[in-house]
């Protein structure tokens, strides 16, 4: 049997779901709550559905023959509706078109503000690890710990949660974190988070390792500026210094492929988004937060250095000016304390990004070859 469904990738269906936070882009309805049903306490109603179908047929809708395999299963022909409205757009060609349904997933995705009301994404993001990523609270805080209650997962699910303790001892050192948006915090775990299931939704309670210490904002850093060649110091250095890891990604360094950051990659997913600014201050908390696990000479620190505490991240627009994103940011720096700036941050583009990790991944094999010869003489 030859392939001739167009499906959506699994990548392809969560962006969807993102992009209209989880609500019904037709009739407005949530399309996540708990559930004592479901395995994982979260009930998921929510359907990524195709706009042309993604195969031609007898039941297909708004089949469009000229479309590629890619056109067909590319996130712009998908649209994130109920399950009930799943079924109706499929019943009713006449009243749904292609048109229509475009129409509709545009200015639903325009109008899902997660800072506004009536948002069903109650609370903010909260990250354990790099694979569970979950809108949630905190519920307490004290030297016993923190509590956080998780109301549905972005990514993950409810059995990563509960294989945590199981599987914590094979997460890699670097993974084993909790970032916390609500508070623009993080820090890596002291021990194995316990997990609890309380009436309908999931509680986690974790105690963090003590942080390291940060470099002083106002005085210890000087670099060379990449722009004209002068010396930068101070704050100066800092701003350079924060634009670079943020516009260095990940695993694009060949010396260490577990540097940089996400930023890029969040960019082209989430663009036009809310979710973007939300996802981004997340990485921002991590590179603040969760030191490198390269000692430097001067001692285990963050990739930004200096940075205690995320405080605010927004992106005003999403336009590129020479490649690069301004985001305001409001950081509470070692030192200075509270401090607002707007970075320009580059942004590698989807070929870039490919290039660049493949060059990185081959020059670090050469690297590790070289090593290893080394060792032996
Ligand atoms: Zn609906």
């Amino acid at each position: 049997m030859t392939k001739t469904r167009n499906d959506f990738s699994a990548r392809t269906k969560l962006d969807l779901a993102l992009r209209a936070s989880y609500v019904c882009s037709s009739c407005k309805l949530s399309t996540v709550g708990p559930s004592d049903e479901a395995p994982d306490a979260v009930t998921m109603i929510g359907v990524a559905a195709h706009i042309c179908s993604a195969a031609p047929g007898p039941g297909a809708r708004r089949y469009d023959p000229t479309m590629t395999p890619e056109e067909r299963s590319h996130i712009d022909n998908g649209i994130w509706l109920c399950a009930s409205c799943g079924v109706l757009i499929d019943r009713d060609e006449k009243r749904f078109t292609a048109d229509h349904l475009r129409r509709m997933k545009r200015e639903h995705e325009g109008s899902r503000r997660i800072e506004g009301s009536g948002s069903d994404a109650e609370g903010d993001l909260i990250s354990i690890g790099r694979d569970i990523v979950a809108v949630g609270s905190i519920v307490h805080s004290g030297p016993d710990g923190t509590r956080v209650r998780l109301s549905h997962f972005v990514s993950g699910s409810g059995r990563d949660l509960w294989s945590l303790n199981r599987d914590f001892g094979t997460w890699l050192p670097e993974r084993r974190y909790v970032l916390l948006n609500e508070l623009g915090f993080g820090g890596l775990l002291a021990d194995p988070p316990i997990v609890e299931r309380v009436g309908q939704a999931y509680e986690v309670q974790f105690r963090l390792q003590d942080q390291v210490p940060r470099r002083d904002a106002a005085a210890s850093l000087s670099t060379m500026s990449r722009e004209d060649g002068r010396l930068l110091h101070g704050l100066e250095a800092y701003i350079q210094h924060f634009e670079t890891v943020l516009g260095m990604a990940l695993g694009t360094w060949f010396a260490d492929l577990g540097q940089g950051s996400d930023l890029s990659d969040l960019y082209w997913r989430y663009r036009g988004s809310p979710w973007f600014g939300r996802l981004a201050m997340m990485e921002m908390i991590r590179l603040s937060c969760i030191p490198r696990f390269k000692e430097g000479r001067d001692g285990p620190s963050t990739p930004f250095l200096a940075v205690n505490r995320i405080d605010r991240v927004e992106v005003p627009s999403f336009d590129l000016t020479n490649q690069k994103l301004a985001i305001e940011v409001r950081f509470d720096l070692e030192g200075l304390g509270q401090w607002d700036h707007v970075l320009s941050v580059f942004v590698s583009t989807p070929e870039q990004l490919a290039r660049g990790r493949e060059n990185a991944r081959f020059h670090n094999k050469k690297l590790r070859t070289i090593e290893a010869e080394n060792r032996k003489v």
